[in-house]
């Protein structure tokens, strides 16, 4: 194969991580529906067992199907390696593993997914970990936040559902000064609209269910990791550069270089966390993954005619889209999302809560669902939904306030979802 590193975004995720199949030349990559792999002898098992060779095991851990995606992302976003898993939220949880322990905390952007939110505010607490949630506007604030215990900061380069883009270099600076790793979540951007590791992120994460299936079929999630992190040079990360008792001793920092995170995703991870992608789900995304610049392209040019059309409406109070020039946003978007703010954003219908609930009660193309990145245009009330588990403080400050509405716009023919929205609107208001 020529040299990946020179080929382009359109090549790539067509080609990265998949050859044709070396027992039967399929051109495809086949979806290995096995369960475990057979050693070719004794030795050939032991070598694998003990992280001495590469290779295939058993599925909880690898498998070629979801190996090719894995590849397929991390060259999507420079990355050196990846590891997929069986959601965005197992996503969010494999990344963070190998950093935590009890007592340990994370730094992370107040503007995150609303089932992100109830995971790092709720859940990680069982593990002894704590989620400081700070406005990453407020770089001061980010710092004081960080403290000895600190082992991340973390944030969405593009957030879902307020319109927020993230000064992504501005953080990873902040990130490098304490020495920890930033991690981004790259879920509504895609690697085609934002390239966290090239602004100086760590580690990126995916709910691989949104854009890059493409199409609502499957979820899952993928770690990505740079490569360029000393795990090594603190003493703070000692999961990965101290010896692992499961493993013989072996150190990942110092075995794997560049890949010791990864190694340490699947090795570790994935065996004894279980949260595994499955190879159907792997296929769709890799259908998904084939098309995403294409698609992304038209969901950015579809998002922009429907916010400008709803901002000119009279029927509509604001629209919250960092491709507006109305966004406090929209300069920082040039830079850190050049080709578009995404396809996610918030309006507000004038008259409210009931305006909000009579104008998705009434739209018949977009569809009222707890998804985004379809194909199909979607659309939801976060604050009674995705985001009901927050405080109505946690709500405005992610995003989701009671009287907007968001929209995930789709590749249809924008003419259709203005026609839409326009009757929508209409009966909202009457
Ligand atoms: C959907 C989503 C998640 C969670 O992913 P799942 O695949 O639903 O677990 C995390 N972050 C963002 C930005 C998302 O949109």
């Amino acid at each position: 194969m020529t040299d990946e590193n020179a080929q382009g975004f359109d090549t790539l995720q067509i080609h990265a991580g998949a050859k044709p199949d070396p027992a039967t030349g399929a051109r495809q990559v086949p979806i290995y529906q096995t369960t475990a792999y057979v050693f070719r002898d004794a030795d050939h098992a032991a070598a694998l067992f003990n992280l001495q060779e590469v290779g295939y095991i058993y599925s909880r851990l690898t498998n070629p199907t979801v190996q090719a995606l894995a590849d397929r992302l991390a060259a999507l976003e420079g990355g050196a390696g990846a590891a997929c898993c069986s959601s965005g939220h197992a996503a969010q949880i494999m990344a963070l593993f190998p950093l935590m322990m009890p007592g340990r905390n994370i730094v992370v952007s107040t503007r995150l997914y609303g089932g992100t939110v109830t995971q790092f505010t709720q859940t990680i607490k069982r593990f002894g970990w704590e989620a400081r949630f700070v406005d990453f506007d407020d770089e001061d604030a980010v710092r004081a936040a960080i403290d000895d215990d600190t082992r991340a900061l973390f944030g969405e380069a593009i957030a879902n559902p307020g319109g927020y883009v993230m000064d992504v270099p501005a953080i990873a600076r902040i990130a490098d000064a304490a020495g920890v790793p930033l991690i981004i979540d790259n879920t509504s951007a895609t690697p085609w609209l934002v390239r966290p590791i090239e602004m100086g992120a760590t580690v990126v994460v995916h709910s691989t269910t949104k854009f890059l299936t493409g199409n609502g079929t499957v979820t899952g999630g993928c770690v990505i990791d740079s490569g360029r992190f000393d795990w090594a040079a603190s003493g703070k990360f000692p999961s990965l550069s101290e010896p692992e008792p499961a493993y013989h001793g072996l150190r990942f920092a110092e075995t794997f270089g560049p890949m010791a995170y990864t190694f340490h995703q699947v090795a570790i991870g994935l065996r004894d966390l279980g949260m595994t992608m499955n190879p159907q789900a792997a296929h769709y995304t890799l259908m998904g993954v084939e098309t995403l610049s294409l698609r992304m392209a038209r969901h950015v040019a579809n998002a922009e005619k429907v916010a400008r059309w709803l901002e000119a409406d009279p029927r509509v109070d604001r629209v919250t889209y960092a491709g507006l020039e109305s966004s406090p946003y929209h300069e920082r978007a040039k830079v850190i999302c050049p080709k578009g703010a995404g396809a996610l954003f918030t309006f507000a219908p004038k008259g409210g809560y009931d305006a909000c609930v009579a104008l998705i009660a009434n739209l018949r193309l977009f569809s009222h669902v707890a998804n985004l990145g379809d194909a199909r245009s979607l659309v939801i009330h976060s604050a009674s939904t995705t985001h009901r588990q927050l405080t109505e403080e946690q709500q405005r400050a992610a995003g989701a306030d009671p009287e907007v509405v968001r929209v995930s716009v789709g590749i249809e023919d924008a003419d259709d979802l203005i026609a839409d929205l326009d009757q929508a609107l209409a009966q909202a208001a009457a």
